[in-house]
Formats: C-alpha cells, structure tokens, sequence
C-alpha cells in the first residue's frame, strides 16, 4: 500500500488541494442531510474487490457525500453547540495521523503525550484546582463523564468493602446532560434528578435532597454531578455551595463542563465557577469551545491516584519497557480506552501557535455575541428573550410562534443554505436558541438571522 503510484499522488495532491481550500473558506457550502438509498443511487457501490481508485471515492466525496453534510463551522450555524476547530489545529490533526503515534503509553507515544500535556497543564491551570491534579484528554464528553464516574464508583468501593456490589447512585440536577444518565446505565447506577427551584443547582437543595433519600439510598450515594454550563441554557450550578456538601458529605463531586469549560479561561464570566476548584473530576470539551477539532474531551482530577485505580489495565503483553526515557504518563490509565489517538495534539498546537491571550479573546467574543444577540432581540419589537443569556447561549421567542412555526423556520433556513438555527424546550415552550462559539460569526449575521423571523 505504500509504492508510489500516480493515482496515490493524485490523490494527494486532490485531499491537499481540498483541505487547504476547505479551512481558508469561512463560509462552507451549508449542507444537508439526503437518504441513505439517494446517496447510494448518486455513488454507487464504492467497496469493491478491485478499488474505484482514489482520485475517483474523493470525487464523490467532495462533489456529493460532503454535501450531505452540515458544516458546524459554519458562523451561521448556531444550533446545538457548534464549533470552529482553528485552522491550526485543524492542519496538525492531518500531522497527527500521518505522524501515527500510538497515544496509551509513554513508552511508545512520549513526544506526543508531552505535547498532551503542556495543553493540559494549561487546561487544568484554568479550573484552579491544587497541585496534583492533571487529566487526560478523551474522544469527547460523553466518555469523559464515563471516565470520571467509574472512577468515583471504584474510589467508593475501595473506601468500603461493604459498598462492593451494591448498585451506585448518583445524584444531579435536571440541566445535567444526557450523557450523565446515559454512562450511569453503563456502569449500572440510579440517577435520582433533583428539582431546582431556581434555574440551577445549589448546595442546600443539594443537602436537601441528601436528606430525603432513604437511608439505604444515602449509603449507596457515590458521587453529585453538578453542570459548568447546561448545554440547553449556559446555566452554571452554584459550585461552591455544592462543593460545600459533597466535602462535609464525603462525596465525590464531579463538574461536568463539557461545554462550558471553555469559560474558565474568560475573564469576565469566570467567577461564575467559583468552587470548581474544589470539584473530585471536571469535563471540558476542547472540541466544544476550545476550538479543536472533534473529537477531543478531556476528563481532570482532582487525585489522578484515584483515577489510575480505576482504570489501568494490565495484561501480560503490556509489561513496559525498563528503558528510563520510556517511564512517563500513560493516557491509558486514566480513562476508558486503551489505544487512543493523541488527540490533545491540535489543541497544543493551536495554543502554542496563537498563545493562550488568543484562545481568552476568541471565547471572550462568544460571549459578547450573546450579549449582542440579547440587546437585538429586545430591540424587535416581534421577539423577546426567554431569559438572559448565559454564557453564549440565548433564548428567545418569537411572539406568536407555536412549535411547528419554529420547527418550519429552522427547515427553511437549512434548505435555503442560509443558517442553521434549531429550537429548543424551556419550561416546557418551544423557543429558539442561539449558541455562539465561533468568533467569525458577525453582527450582521446575527441581524440577518432574525429578518427571517419577520
Ligand atoms: C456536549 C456535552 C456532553 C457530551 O459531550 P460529547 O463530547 O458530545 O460526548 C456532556 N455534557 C455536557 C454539559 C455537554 O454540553
């Protein structure tokens, strides 16, 4: 597979060509799914025992199977929570592959895990937590919060022996994403969801909740996941106080910040994080709002002991080395996967490239757009917000509307390649919902964006 042929140097030339036009275009053909059946009528069968050849499976690609796709770069995409990978990271993910560094070991990946690691020092610098803490950078949120829960499980176990197949349980508010029920039904936890009576979580609805729970139901509680940042709304749970609990409870307290991790680097919104510092484990999605190209989560603790616990594997074919230079940080005993990508590698080469200011200044701007969105909606006299905006999310109404209204707007928007723009539920309303990540995303894209709401 590796002779060079002409077709092997066509191609090359072709994915050069289209991933250097790709990243210097800051407004992407907005794509849109189709069928499966239709893309294949389109293309055709493409796995043959013969190859279609190279130049030929990237013209499809480029010319139709791209095209079903929605560009989430884009800066008028603000549905969900998009991103905008820096064309930096974006070029050192192509290094990454090509560079083939198996990322579990230090052994066999320490260059590369070194460059993971800066990136996490400064990462972790953000949460303020003490020394000794550090992380590992995971395929996204989802396994991140995954990570972090067997982790506090297992530290819950090992406390006491008594505790050992009992079923684990967890407790979170309802803005908790839905990875947190999702990974508790992996590692077989009860998820009980508490009520706010505000729009977040505090620590005395916390201790609250502690209290009500039956006593067999208390001694099975392992671990409070409170949210940096919901993914619907931006809403931050009072960390502090809930630090507060989880501390005099003895509980593992974990922060998920998927999300909103991003903000810790900003400074006017940072204070809204006081308490993480004193979190068991934190998830931030650099793929989210740092900018990196997916995937890329990473998962921090407070006690990286606690987390080796958890997850080191052993097996008679992974004895190390005694080489010195081969005795470092192994990714794999951090978190759930053994053979990883080093997939922090874009992100240091990002940070290193534009300096950490940039990564403040570009995150600073999500948030300003928020603020700027906010002030335009007011300003219309046929919309309102729902509530304030948080972090770099907005919520808002378009007077008069009823769900489908929002549901045909967001369609029509799409077909058209105009905007992607999809609603949400607060209270049980259907509303519209903005989320700025990409700094490229200007006024008049905003102003643009709500003259389709007339
Ligand atoms: C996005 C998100 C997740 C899931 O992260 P993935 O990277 O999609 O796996 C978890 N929690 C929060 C708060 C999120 O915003």
């Amino acid at each position: 597979m590796h002779t060079i042929d002409m077709d092997l140097v066509e191609m090359t030339l072709d994915v050069m060509k289209y991933t250097i036009d790709r990243i210097s275009n800051v407004t992407p053909e907005m794509g849109a799914p189709k069928k499966e059946d239709d893309l294949l009528k389109i293309v055709g069968q493409t796995i043959t025992p013969e190859g279609i050849g190279g130049e030929n499976a990237f013209k499809l690609f480029r010319d139709v199977l791209v095209k079903a796709t929605v560009p989430i770069d884009h800066p008028r995409h603000l549905a969900f929570v998009p991103a905008a990978p820096t064309r930096a990271a974006i070029m050192f993910d192509l290094v990454t592959s090509a560079s083939s560094i198996h990322g579990a070991y230090w052994m066999e990946g320490a260059g590369g895990i070194f460059c993971e690691n800066q990136a996490m020092r400064w990462l972790v610098s953000l949460t303020g937590l003490p020394d000794g803490a550090f992380g590992v950078f995971t395929s996204g949120g989802t396994a991140a919060n995954l990570s972090a829960m067997v982790a506090a499980r297992e530290e819950w176990r090992a406390r006491n022996s008594a505790n050992v197949g009992v079923k684990a349980l967890l407790l979170t508010s309802h803005g908790a994403h839905s990875s947190i029920q999702a990974m508790a039904k992996v590692i077989d936890a009860d998820v009980v969801m508490i009520d706010c009576e505000e729009e977040y979580l505090t620590g005395r609805e916390l201790q609250n909740a502690m209290d009500e729970l039956e006593e067999k139901d208390r001694k099975r509680l392992f671990a409070v996941v409170a949210t940096g940042g919901t993914t619907n709304a931006g809403i931050i749970d009072e960390l502090h106080s809930i630090a507060e609990v989880c501390e005099k409870e003895n509980i593992w307290f974990h922060v998920d910040c998927a999300y909103g991790g991003g903000a810790l680097a900003a400074t006017s919104v940072r204070h809204l994080f006081k308490g993480i510092e004193r979190a068991d484990s934190i998830t931030i999605d650099p793929h989210k709002w740092l900018f990196s190209p997916y995937d890329c989560g990473a998962v921090i603790y407070k006690n990286l002991e606690l987390a080796k616990n958890a997850h080191a594997q052993e097996g008679s074919y992974l004895e190390i080395f005694r080489d010195e230079g081969a005795q470092g940080f192994n990714p794999a005993d951090y978190q759930i996967q053994l053979t990883r990508r080093v997939r922090g590698m874009p992100l240091w080469f990002s940070l290193a490239m534009h300096g950490t200011n940039k990564y403040r200044q570009a995150i600073e701007r999500g948030i300003e757009l928020a603020q700027i969105a906010a002030r335009k909606i007011e300003e219309r006299g046929n919309l309102e917000l729902v509530r304030p905006p948080s972090l770099s999310v907005v919520l808002f109404r378009r007077k008069g509307w009823a769900a489908e209204h929002y549901r045909e707007w967001t369609y029509k928007n799409h077909r058209g390649g105009f905007a992607l723009v999809t609603p949400t539920k607060w209270k049980k309303e259907t509303v519209s919902r903005f989320c700025f990540i990409n700094p490229d995303t200007t006024e008049e894209d905003i102003d643009l964006i709500l003259d389709t709401m007339e």
